[in-house]
């Protein structure tokens, strides 16, 4: 049976969240939210997606609640934009008695998250919030950015940005829930591979090889990564030419 997420876009109508740097958090939250529907129906299968809100409404917090458990949803993800000081990316999950499952899911989307945004982890954590306490599902809240931060909101107005979030959402979710992925799976935003760059390519790092790669997404996540653990110089080389 198909696994149900319910998805909530925090905020919207007369509630606008956080706002500043000419944002508003529940722009954003609604936007992030349409993306991961959009990843988790394009890559992957056996998952069907509601959302808490589509446009700019307010369901109030127990009404998004109750939909999730009316629906019978198997996982609840509530989108967030932090305010009040700080920045990078945080999670939440309820403070009350909650499953072990709860605290999996949790360390799955965030991992995913954590990894791919590029921003400060700032730590899987727990809270009474409304939405967690009221779901009976296993829930999440994330936080991604802090609006009244310059670099976050820089980051944040970025539409590209948005959609990198939709999709770390996605793979997240499918991570926690083992959604399997389709054959097929064609991202459509992101740049097709360039043919040029089939065959197989040594990653240099810091003078070192990492590794051989013959799939260029293994080639880019290497690079990635290697950038991120603060290497000054990132060589690729060919290896072989098909
Ligand atoms: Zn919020």
């Amino acid at each position: 049976m198909a696994k149900k997420v319910f998805l909530d876009p925090g905020h919207g109508g007369s509630d606008s969240g956080a706002v500043a740097n000419g944002l508003k958090e529940k722009d954003l939250t609604l936007k992030i939210a349409k993306a991961t529907e959009k990843y988790l129906k394009e890559k992957y299968e056996g998952v069907t997606v509601k959302m808490s809100r589509t446009g700019d409404s307010y369901p109030s917090l127990s009404a998004r609640a109750k939909a999730a458990n009316d629906w019978g949803a198997d996982y609840y993800v509530s989108i967030h934009i932090n305010a009040g000081g700080g920045t990078g990316f945080e999670s939440y999950i309820y403070n009350g008695s909650i499953s072990s499952k709860t605290k999996e899911y949790q360390k799955a989307v965030h991992s995913v998250i954590a990894a791919g945004d590029g921003w400060a982890d700032r730590g899987m954590k727990r809270a009474n919030f409304a939405v967690l306490r009221e779901t009976r599902m296993s829930a999440i809240l994330t936080e991604n950015g802090f609006i009244d931060r310059a670099e976050d909101a820089k980051k944040l107005k970025d539409s590209k940005f948005i959609d990198l979030l939709g999709e770390l959402h996605a793979d997240g979710i499918a991570k926690a829930l083992k959604l399997k992925k389709k054959s097929n799976s064609a991202p459509s935003s992101a740049p097709a591979p360039d043919p040029k760059l089939s065959g197989l390519h040594r990653v240099i790092v810091d003078g070192k090889q990492t590794g051989a790669f013959g799939v260029h997404e293994n080639l880019i996540n290497e690079v990635s990564r290697a950038i991120k653990s603060g290497a000054k110089k990132v060589v690729v080389e060919v290896v072989e030419k098909v």
